[in-house]
């Protein structure tokens, strides 16, 4: 079954506080979205200032597979300029949501339950007479009444959208609560079988992969991410680590998703320099070291076989092996092997020797690189064989 990748990298990756990007920075990110087979690109919220909407209307024209998104309010200016700005897309798509929590309700809105239904029939219709594909989010999802819900996405589908997105905005759900409110909303919205139910998730708690993941267990269909996980305060879904989860774990999910996962280190480096978002080293899937081993024990493993500390193969995302960190814990083996690479062979008592000196070396220093093991290889008179 084929799990669909929106990505929101555009709109809810840059309200993550400071930021915001450049607009050809923007076109570029979209552009590799599009190559990588992202279904949906959600490229901004129209109405949020001239400058977005230009920036959304660019992207619209340029964009060639995608299907491309601009959020909007359940308000008719909104959806007009969510509609204006995507008029130039193959494939464009009005995204209304409107929060549906009785806090959001209450608090936010000054709605009542009645006021915010009618909002979501009356604006689903109108942004379906504009644009025949229409998503609709009901924000703050899973901290609203469930039975409330129901009415909500029955009242979305049979006013024209087809897709349904049940947010978790706050980053509050579990899994396995999340996992049943999908089922839940699956089993009681009539006719929901001509619908997709998308997630979108928060970090808050540190679960919005795993939120994800468990939704698509329980049938959703659209996956909301962003790439490196940013967004609005503790980020959003992870794009490379649903998507690595799925791949590794094809056992568990059974998902089809059409994605070039070798696209996904150019993008996680270009989003990082347009955003001055740096990825932490221990990132997953994305980080410096994720492919990094740095135990003499992991390393000889690794060395003896790759599958023994990586279930990730690195070459699905298009890069080339396990890195070895070369430092004080590293064994004999791994240095071995790194100075066969760089064209050095040694008899078994000068190794010896060898790794004596790199273990000094490796206390006054962080990193063994190639250059000091080569100043030390070279140091070595008798028996260093020539560099190939
Ligand atoms: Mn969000």
């Amino acid at each position: 079954m084929k799990v669909r990748v929106f990505d929101t990298t555009l709109r809810d990756g840059e309200q993550s506080p400071g930021a915001a990007m450049r607009a050809a920075d923007r076109l570029r990110i979209a552009r590799a979205l599009d190559r990588a087979g992202t279904d949906v690109i959600e490229a901004g919220f129209s109405a949020a200032s001239p400058a977005v909407a230009a920036s959304v209307a660019e992207i619209a024209a340029s964009v060639t597979h995608s299907t491309v998104a601009s959020l909007a309010r359940a308000v008719d200016g909104d959806i007009h300029a969510a509609w204006e700005s995507l008029r130039h897309a193959r494939a464009p798509r009005i995204h209304v949501f409107i929060a549906t929590s009785p806090i959001h309700m209450e608090h936010k809105l000054r709605m009542t339950p009645r006021q915010v239904l009618a909002a979501v029939e009356r604006s689903v219709r109108s942004a379906h007479t504009l644009c025949p594909d229409v998503e609709f989010s009901a924000e703050d999802a899973t901290r609203s009444e469930r039975d409330f819900l129901v009415e909500v996405f029955q009242t979305a589908l049979d006013a024209g959208a087809l897709t349904l997105n049940v947010p978790d905005t706050v980053g509050y759900t579990q899994p396995h609560e999340y996992a049943a409110l999908i089922s839940y909303l699956r089993e009681h919205v009539r006719g929901s079988e001509r619908a997709i139910f998308s997630v979108h998730c928060h970090d808050d708690l540190g679960l919005a992969v795993a939120n994800t993941l468990a939704a698509v267990r329980a049938g959703a269909r659209q996956i909301e991410c962003t790439v490196n996980g940013i967004g609005e305060r503790a980020g959003n879904c992870a794009l490379e680590e649903t998507l690595a989860a799925m791949r590794v774990r094809q056992d568990v999910y059974g998902a089809e998703v059409d994605f070039d996962m070798a696209a996904i280190p150019a993008l996680s480096r270009m989003v990082a320099r347009a955003t001055h978002m740096p990825v932490q080293k221990h990132k997953a899937v994305v980080g410096a070291n994720a492919f990094a081993h740095e135990s003499g024990i992991h390393q000889d493993g690794v060395l003896k076989h790759r599958a023994t500390y990586e279930v990730l193969p690195a070459e699905l995302l298009g890069r080339q092996a396990a890195r070895l960190h070369l430092g004080r814990q590293s064994g004999r083996h791994a240095i071995r092997v790194r100075l066969e690479q760089l064209g050095y062979a040694f008899e078994q008592s000068e190794m010896e020797r060898f790794y004596q000196s790199f273990l000094e070396l490796a206390n006054t220093k962080r990193e063994i690189t190639d250059a000091d093991l080569r100043v030390m290889a070279n140091g070595i008179p008798e028996g260093v064989a020539q560099p190939a």
